[in-house]
């Protein structure tokens, strides 16, 4: 069963966290944790890729064969293609090293980025799952109290498009982190 969500007021918007899956969520974007490649993986990028259809890689592709591969650190936005939200904003997430790689300000800059391109769209809902916590590795109490932080910041320092971020966490022991995380934060 789907614990119920919590939820604080930041700057007149609302930054939840709930326990689900982020492929369902009908926010106006949703964030895929995803790889410079932009090809598709597992974990959530899998999913997202499984749920949205075809549309969503043909654009991955051009922009790969645009500019290159994405930048850990960074964000580019494409077309949701069948998912109930309309955009997805890939961004890359820092691969875990010890801490001492710049991890934390990477995982800042994945949230930030992806943060500035909803807003730039003018976007008023955003749902991000927990960027790095899977196959990269990233411990998921730091990780958690970086994401949490960085959307709150976002959200104090803008006064723009956004009115509701949501956490979409896979696993209860995920959502329990980000809980911890949103409780100190406020
Ligand atoms: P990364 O490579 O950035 O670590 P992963 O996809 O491996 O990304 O994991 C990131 C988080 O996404 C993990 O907590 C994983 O459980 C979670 N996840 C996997 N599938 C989904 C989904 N459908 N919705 C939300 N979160 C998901």
């Amino acid at each position: 069963m789907e614990k119920p969500s919590q939820e604080v007021t930041v700057n007149q918007a609302r930054l939840a966290i709930i326990q689900g899956d982020i492929t369902r969520q009908a926010t106006e974007a949703i964030v895929n944790a995803a790889n410079s490649g932009l090809m598709g993986g597992g974990g959530v990028d899998g999913a997202i890729h499984r749920a949205g259809g075809t549309a969503i890689l043909e654009e991955c592709k051009r922009i790969v064969a645009r500019q290159g591969r994405l930048p850990t650190g960074k964000a580019v936005i494409t077309t949701g293609g069948n998912l109930p939200a309309r955009y997805v904003i890939h961004t890359v997430g820092p691969i875990w090293q010890g801490g001492n790689k710049g991890e934390a300000a990477l995982l800042e800059s994945a949230y930030r980025e992806s943060l500035k391109l909803a807003a730039a769209k003018k976007l008023a809902s955003v749902s991000f799952p927990s960027i790095s916590t899977g196959a990269y590795g990233y411990p998921l109490a730091e990780a958690a109290r970086v994401a949490i932080k960085t959307v709150a910041s976002f959200l104090k320092e803008s006064a723009g498009s956004l009115k509701e971020v949501v956490f979409v966490l896979f696993d209860s022991r995920s959502y329990e982190a980000y809980a911890s995380a949103l409780e100190e934060a406020v």
